[in-house]
């Protein structure tokens, strides 16, 4: 294989670490604004989790577009291009069913409000003043408040309301229970507000605008290029080693794994103790199991919904949903309607996970969990299209391993780190000049949403320091 560095330049202004959607969004930011940039981005493909494949039969599955917020289309619009915003379009029938509750919503405040008041009996104003908290709520909140703590001062005693609100949100971003208040606060009121949208055309033609938007603004992309080390001088940036050669630049934005950017890219002695220190509290989020599901050209599915979480629990409990036997998981159900340049339908069914549960397997154990996997996830999707196992002519499944090793992330997690991330993350630009990182962290910036909108802070952030350089 050629190198991919060959025909690029030794020097750039900004180099970025990782194509992810932060990583992207930030180069599109920098470029437009007249900087030299080079992304360089260890796998084949650019997206990073943001991504998608293609199998025998003609099968097209999409990895991470299972839904996004309203939002994206105002950061779509204001970071990319008026068309790329214009493909977003709002799922129709989100669909619950689990021992609690059987129902669609179309996910938006007025229809929650109308399901907690009618079917589970919550007092209006109740229900209002939660709503009205929620969407209140910001960084600068208190951060003590657990999300426990918030549905418990609202719907004492209610799992079932909790479980509804909570849930999908967990599916969403691996937060749980034990997280600060503010985090779910933030998510919700950007989730379940306005609906759930995704990217007519699926993540192919996204990311196919994507890089002809960057192509136009005079970003540079380098592919099967693995960022090894980050160089410093008098604590500032000077390069970056790539594939084995060093590429000159003033800053450098990792959309790597923070943990990874901190400890290997970067090494421990040019932080502060107390960085380190704080670095030491980031734990990093779960990940996920998928099982890519194909349906034979030529048949049809019936219609169940766009998105459906479905669950054999009897209540919520954040230690099943990432079992490795979980019955929790989320269908996403991709036809011709969301695809319209394609006649094929496919289902992908995600489930979080613990990377531990599957990292410790030995090869014979890994591959029959695998079968498992699949074997449970089919049975379920039974119960909502009877005899559609006569009708699939292709499966796979994606573990924790799966993402870990197409990403790089430790433990493969599929939403960066916990809360306490995000202080570390925004905090690296403080300890060597140059140096800036975005990407999932804290829960609040994960997402296609969350990513996209942070990779943009951080580009005015690299901006402000170019410019003081
Ligand atoms: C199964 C699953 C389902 C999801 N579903 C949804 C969903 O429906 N909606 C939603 O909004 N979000 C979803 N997400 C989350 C969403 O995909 C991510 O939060 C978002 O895409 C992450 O973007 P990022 O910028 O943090 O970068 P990432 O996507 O994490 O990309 C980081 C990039 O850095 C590269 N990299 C790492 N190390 C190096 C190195 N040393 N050198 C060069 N390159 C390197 C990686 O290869 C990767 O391309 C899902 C995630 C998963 C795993």
């Amino acid at each position: 294989m050629t190198d991919p560095l060959n025909n690029k330049k030794t020097e750039y202004d900004i180099v970025i670490i990782g194509s992810g959607l932060a990583g992207l969004t930030a180069a599109n930011r920098l470029a437009k604004l007249g900087y030299a940039v080079l992304i360089v981005e260890q796998h084949s493909k650019p997206g990073g989790l943001a991504t998608w494949f293609k199998r025998k039969g003609g099968h097209i599955f999409d990895v991470s577009l299972h839904g996004f917020p309203v939002g994206m289309i105002k950061t779509c619009r204001k970071y990319w291009s008026p068309e790329i915003a214009e493909s977003i379009i709002q799922l129709k029938a989100i669909r619950f069913d689990n021992p609690q509750f059987s129902f669609s919503t179309t996910f938006d405040t007025p229809d929650f409000t109308g399901i907690l008041r009618k079917r589970f009996g919550i007092a209006r104003e109740r229900v209002d003043d939660f709503f009205r908290t929620v969407h209140k709520m910001d960084f600068y909140d208190d951060q003590t408040m657990t999300t426990g703590e918030l549905f418990e001062k609202f719907f004492p005693g209610r799992d079932d309301v909790m479980r509804l609100l909570m849930e999908p949100i967990t599916y969403a971003n691996g937060s749980n229970l034990d997280d600060p208040a503010i985090t779910y606060g933030i998510v919700f009121s950007n989730f379940m507000n306005k609906g759930v949208f995704t990217f007519r055309g699926g993540t192919d033609h996204f990311l196919r605008q994507i890089l002809g938007e960057l192509g136009k603004n005079g970003a540079d992309i380098c592919l099967n290029c693995t960022a090894e080390k980050i160089l410093i001088e008098n604590q500032k940036i000077t390069g970056l080693k790539v594939n084995g050669r060093v590429i000159h630049c003033r800053a450098i934005l990792s959309n790597a794994n923070l943990l990874s950017t901190i400890h290997d890219l970067v090494g421990d002695e040019y932080f502060s103790k107390d960085f380190l220190q704080e670095s030491s509290k980031v734990k990093v989020n779960n990940s996920s199991c998928q099982v890519y599901i194909g349906i034979r050209q030529g048949e049809k599915i019936d219609y169940v919904g766009d998105l459906l979480f479905t669950s054999e629990a009897k209540k919520f409990d954040p230690t099943e949903l990432l079992s490795k036997r979980t019955t929790s998981r989320t269908f996403s159900f991709y036809t011709p309607a969301i695809r319209p340049d394609s006649d094929r339908f496919t289902i992908v069914a995600s489930s979080n996970a613990n990377y531990e549960d599957w990292s410790s397997l030995s090869p014979e154990e890994y591959q029959s969990s695998k079968v498992e996997l699949i074997e449970d996830t089919l049975t379920c999707l039974e119960k909502y299209l009877p005899g559609v196992r006569a009708e699939i002519d292709y499966v796979e499944a994606a573990t924790p391993k799966t993402f870990q090793r197409y990403t790089l992330h430790l433990k493969g997690s599929s939403f960066g780190t916990k809360f306490e991330g995000l202080k570390v993350s925004t905090g690296l630009q403080k300890q060597i000049g140059g140096l800036f990182h975005a990407g999932s962290v804290g829960i609040i910036m994960s997402g296609w949403l969350g990513a996209a909108n942070y990779g943009a802070i951080a580009a005015n952030d690299i901006d402000k320091y170019m410019t003081n350089y």
